[in-house]
């Protein structure tokens, strides 16, 4: 374990991406570092243990990455949340707002059973639509949702008041201002 390892470092920010004004906070240099990657994995899975999960429910794209090294971690399965038609087998979905337009996104009928724990995971926390959508997903499959990790959390988007609003508890590793 590295405690000391500045994580914040290791994230590039990339001006005007996916369109102009956007900072883009990228992962991509974080996974790519052994010790900051592994550290940022272990931090979370810390993090996770205190909920005492029964899986680990990680989000479409960058969630897959850090959520599957967490479950692995952790003696855990991984359970992922896509986006519309990508799951092969039988689906429930729920359509949520983006800035412009709805999105959905969907989970396997039967991947979480009813009264089973989740903690979700995704990299980066902005408004928080991507998450409070996901766990009204797991919700509507009968799970008990205990809380939402994030890599990153963009503070001034608000997405930590938002899921404290709606009682979901959220924690972070770095945060962008
Ligand atoms: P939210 O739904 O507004 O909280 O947006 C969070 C979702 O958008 C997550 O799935 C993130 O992966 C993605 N996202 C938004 N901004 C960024 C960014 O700057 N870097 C990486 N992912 C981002």
């Amino acid at each position: 374990p590295q405690p000391d390892l500045d994580l914040a470092a290791l994230v590039r920010t990339i001006p005007d991406f996916p369109k102009p004004g956007i900072q883009f906070r990228d992962i991509t240099t974080l996974i790519g570092h052994a010790a900051g990657f592994a550290e940022s994995v272990r931090r979370l899975s810390a993090r996770a243990e205190t909920y005492r999960p029964d899986f680990i429910v990680a989000v479409e794209a960058r969630g897959f990455l850090f959520g599957a090294a967490m479950a692995s971690a952790m003696g855990l399965g991984v359970v992922p949340v896509r986006k519309a038609g990508k799951l092969p087998g039988v689906t429930i979905g729920v359509d949520y707002e983006l800035e412009y337009g709805v999105d959905r996104l969907e989970l396997h009928e039967g991947a979480v059973e009813a009264g089973h724990r989740v903690v979700l995971v995704d990299d980066l926390l902005a408004t928080g639509g991507t998450i409070l959508a996901t766990a009204e997903l797991m919700r509507a499959a009968g799970a008990e949702v205990a809380a939402a990790l994030f890599v990153i959390d963009l503070p001034d988007l608000g997405g930590a008041r938002r899921l404290n609003e709606a009682g979901l508890p959220c924690e972070t590793l770095i945060a962008f201002d």
